[in-house]
């Protein structure tokens, strides 16, 4: 039947004998589609009516000098909300860009010029902090994928480490390869994670310490993001921690998805 949607296990027994086991899945995968047009139609429709408030809380905030001091901090609270939803509504719109994206012809993506460019744009914002980001690119291998959705996780990864390391901290960024695999090391010196976390930090809205991580603002959804990325390049996320010492989060791509990049390649990329 049209729009029906079978999964078959085959078990062998012997030489010539199979169990073939048919389960109807069509509930299943048509309720999922409707929670993923759901997540995508409610944060499409959200975002027109946030953009309008935000633009007015916007006008009040360049007069705010003009307002009593108990309404400038009530204004100072609606931006910082506003913003909040901002980057949550971003965050689940990629998410749902990335499970309904088509597959098109991955690219090769020049990762020493990627990555400088993420830690430029983190130094940026971490500088005031004190924190020493290093890069060391070990491997000519550059994968076959999506440019921007690799910059997305990626960029993930070291905003995290340099958000949850406090002030005068190390994050080191290594590219590298290993074991059929070439690896993004993001390794910092910061506050770690218990290890009862771990295996559920790329679940949506997972936040290991929600109380601590209030005052570090994030939607729980940049693990989730970094996860699905990897799928769609047959890769994963390996995740080890020590709480108080720091933690290292591992993007692996297989070495099948990826061409060994000529440092011409690269450069022109970057
Ligand atoms: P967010 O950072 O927006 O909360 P993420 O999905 O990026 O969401 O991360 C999920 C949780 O994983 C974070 O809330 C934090 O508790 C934990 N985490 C992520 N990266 C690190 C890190 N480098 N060090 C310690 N904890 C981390």
């Amino acid at each position: 039947r049209r729009g029906m949607h079978l999964e078959f296990n085959i078990t062998l027994f012997g030489r010539n004998d199979r169990l073939i086991v048919v389960h109807d899945v069509t509930r299943l995968v048509n309720l999922e589609q409707m929670r993923k047009d759901f997540v995508a139609n409610v944060s499409h429709e959200l975002r027109t009516p946030l953009t309008v408030l935000s633009g007015y809380i916007e006008t009040m905030d360049m007069q705010a000098d003009m307002l009593p001091p108990r309404w400038g901090r009530m204004l100072s609270q609606m931006s910082q909300q506003s913003q909040r939803m901002e980057h949550l509504i971003r965050d689940l719109l990629t998410l749902s860009r990335l499970e309904t994206a088509q597959h098109e012809p991955p690219k090769l993506v020049a990762i020493p010029g990627l990555l400088s460019s993420i830690i430029n744009d983190a130094k940026a914002v971490s500088s005031e902090r004190g924190h020493q980001i290093t890069l060391s690119i070990e491997t000519e291998y550059s994968p076959l994928g999506y440019h921007d959705e690799l910059r997305s996780a990626f960029s993930n990864l070291v905003v995290n480490a340099v958000k949850y390391t406090p002030d005068n901290g190390h994050v080191d960024v290594r590219w590298y390869e290993q074991d059929g695999f070439v690896c993004l090391a993001v390794i910092d010196d910061g506050m770690g994670i218990a290890d009862h976390h771990i295996p559920r930090l790329t679940e949506r809205f997972y936040r290991a310490d929600p109380s601590r991580n209030q005052a570090t603002g994030g939607t729980g959804l940049g693990l989730a993001i970094v996860k699905h990325v990897l799928l769609r390049h047959d890769g994963d996320l390996v995740i080890k921690s020590q709480v108080g010492k720091g933690s290292t989060f591992c993007a692996r791509i297989p070495l099948h998805r990826c061409r060994l990049a000529t440092s011409e390649c690269n450069a022109s990329a970057a």
